[in-house]
């Protein structure tokens, strides 16, 4: 606990807002026709504390593509079904210092594809989803274990399904080669779907912060004060997030800022503090490494204001 108040709290998450809202640096990931075209503009700032209050600036209600943020309540479930262990026998968890979609990371741990929460060990990790062998049930065991993150429901983006599915072709090529390595434990074809489909739920920027506020609190959803998942995976999941969390600059970011955090593509980026609050910040604009230029400086000013490295 660091003694801070919710108004101290509230207060600071406004500031980071207004001195951030008029960054113009980055740019929308343009891959897909979907990502390119959201609204740049686009900012909001959302912390979720541990008593279930939810603090809430700009544009946090806006739905928007949980990209690479999915990755983590996935890798969560995977632990949950079959223990913590599973990770390091079967997927990994170790840095990869290489962009998201790399196929580098299968290659260079000795055909091991490094972590769960880089599009390797994600693919890993959806073929290993139970029900085994069950594309549906698969799907309603992710999409109802993130809404019991979230504390609400989640919803596809048809049209980001789509962009998604006509342009993953690294990603096939990353599901079989896994195959190749024995490190698909499903169907590759639908292990890439299911992953294909998770990265392109809709969330808002409030529901990521309750999400991380649900592994910050160890597993109980502050909102909901429902028990998710057990509390000894939540320093397993926030050490991963902490080694992997914004692809190759990670070591630059946890250096910097002293905060666990995931991005995704979309533009989100979700923080996790031990014990004290879960982040969300969301701004499209992105740096080379994918990663949200806002949601970083953001997230920046609010650890150096409330002191929330967790090496300090
Ligand atoms: N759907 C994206 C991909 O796998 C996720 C990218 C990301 O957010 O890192 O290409």
């Amino acid at each position: 606990n660091k003694n801070l108040t919710n108004d101290q709290i509230k207060a600071v998450v406004q500031e980071a807002y207004n001195v951030v809202k008029s960054d113009t640096g980055g740019k929308n990931a343009d891959y897909i026709p979907y990502l390119a075209n959201v609204s740049s503009s686009l900012f909001g700032l959302s912390v979720c504390l541990p008593d279930g209050e939810v603090i809430e600036v700009g544009d946090t209600g806006y739905v928007f593509g949980i990209e690479s943020v999915s990755k983590v309540p996935t890798a969560i479930l995977v632990m949950k079904q079959y223990g913590a262990d599973v990770i390091l026998q079967k997927i990994g968890a170790d840095a990869t210092g290489l962009p998201f979609n790399s196929i580098m990371a299968i290659l260079l741990e000795n055909d091991h594809p490094s972590s769960p929460l880089v599009n390797a060990g994600a693919i890993s990790a959806c073929s290993m989803v139970k029900p085994v062998g069950d594309s549906a049930g698969k799907w309603k065991a992710i999409t109802d274990f993130l809404g019991q993150l979230c504390g609400s429901p989640l919803v596809l983006i048809d049209e980001l399904y789509k962009s998604e599915s006509d342009t993953n072709f690294n990603n096939r090529s990353i599901a079989w080669l896994l195959k190749n390595y024995n490190r698909i434990y499903d169907d590759p074809d639908m292990a890439l779907d299911i992953y294909t489909r998770q990265c392109s739920l809709g969330i808002t920027p409030k529901q990521l912060s309750i999400c991380g506020g649900t592994i910050a609190n160890r597993g109980v959803n502050p909102v909901t004060k429902t028990q998710v998942f057990d509390k000894a995976l939540a320093p397993k999941i926030t050490s991963m997030i902490a080694t992997v969390g914004f692809y190759q600059h990670t070591g630059d970011w946890m250096y910097t800022s002293g905060v666990p955090a995931k991005t995704g593509v979309g533009g989100g980026v979700l923080g996790v503090v031990p014990g004290v609050m879960g982040i969300a910040a969301f701004s499209p604009p992105l740096d080379d490494a994918g990663n949200s230029v806002k949601a970083q400086k953001a997230i920046l000013y609010i650890a150096n204001k409330l002191g929330l490295n967790i090496f300090d």
